[in-house]
């Protein structure tokens, strides 16, 4: 089958031809239809140095897709043949303390597909069937291939109350955009996105911040004032792993807030914690991927019933083969989500 695949502990990746996965007794083999590109499969395209110390080659990448289940491993008894799945690309050890609590998302011996184990950017993927998310037809291809990251965004924007309070979100990449989107659809007051990008910033805007802004805006503070009735937003979402954002956002948040942080800082962040976060009184959370299963069903029932629009979110779509051109894209720094097409359509 063809695969995309990190062959080599070098920058780059190769479209390359690989043997077909052979799914085991409690697992399903999926052919792929679309795959979402992500920061993550741009950090392993890179070859940074977090990927440097993570990744294995080979390695197929990629774990964000759609597909349609081609075979049942025998143990298999609620997957049918000819199902439309995503799938929950953290496959946990299910009986750990974390697992048995409903805490899957942060199992310590948890493998992530793409990055631990063999991914998606393929023709055929093996999946465990328990991370199997079966998509109702009424959401199409291109949505449910990016369940995923709008997943990491759900569960950031669900981690404390946001309807009628005022949002502030810095980074509008994928993720930041999708939150921007959640964030409306789940009625926020004003939502504010901080983005240095211009395109990016015009993307916030189609998808449905109320006020947009650089952060070399000499104004910025007074800005975000003006939109949270001069107290600071009651929530902070940071998609950026920007340190400057970080502390930009904690110093904005009102007295009370609620800071969720899903951005990654590559090193180190030094707070004034009395100053941010004591005297505040703020509330601040790590959130890691996503609730197994809360959020899935929070994604689709958002997708169905809610009014959740991601289609401005999803900038471009590409066929497979050209892969190296999405890539390029991305790495111009001008898009929003990058989809790719297995069968080139
Ligand atoms: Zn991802
Ligand atoms: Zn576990």
């Amino acid at each position: 089958m063809k695969a995309i695949v990190k062959s080599k502990p070098e920058p780059g990746l190769q479209l390359c031809e690989a043997p077909e996965p052979e799914p085991g007794p409690d697992e399903v083999l999926i052919r792929v239809k679309a795959v979402g590109i992500c920061g993550t499969d741009v950090h392993i395209f890179k070859w940074d140095e977090w990927s440097a110390n993570r990744i294995k080659p080979p390695l197929l990448v990629g774990h964000e897709f759609v597909g349609v289940v081609e075979e049942v491993g025998r143990e298999v008894r609620h997957i049918r043949k000819g199902a439309r799945v995503s799938a929950e690309g953290h496959i946990t050890c299910g009986h750990c303390r974390f697992c048995r609590t409903g805490q899957g998302h942060i199992c310590r011996e948890v493998e992530i597909i793409g990055v631990d184990r063999d991914g998606c950017f393929a023709e055929y993927l093996a999946m465990p069937a328990d991370n199997i998310w079966p998509v109702p037809d009424s959401i199409p291809d291109k949505y449910a291939s990016v369940f995923d990251p709008l997943g990491n965004a759900m569960h950031t924007v669900m981690s404390q109350p946001v309807a009628g309070r005022t949002v502030l979100i810095t980074g509008a990449g994928a993720i930041g955009l999708f939150a921007v989107a959640i964030a409306r659809a789940a009625g926020a007051g004003n939502v504010v996105a901080v983005e240095p990008n211009r395109f990016k910033r015009r993307l916030a805007l189609e998808a449905g911040a109320d006020v947009v802004l650089d952060p070399a805006d000499e104004e910025l503070a007074a800005r975000v004032l003006d939109a949270s009735e001069g107290l600071g937003p009651e929530v902070f979402l940071e998609m950026s792993g920007n340190a400057d954002a970080l502390v930009l956002g904690l110093r904005l948040l009102r007295n009370g807030g609620h800071a969720a942080l899903l951005g990654i800082p590559p090193r180190e962040v030094t707070l004034n914690l009395p100053e941010l976060v004591i005297f505040k009184a703020a509330t601040i959370r790590g959130v890691n991927g996503r609730r197994m299963y809360d959020t899935w069903y929070q994604c689709q029932s958002f997708l169905e019933r809610h009014r959740l629009s991601i289609d401005t979110v999803i900038t471009h779509t590409f066929p497979f083969a050209e892969y190296a051109k999405a890539f390029d894209v991305i790495l111009g720094g001008n898009a929003g989500k990058l989809v790719m097409f297995v069968d080139g359509a």
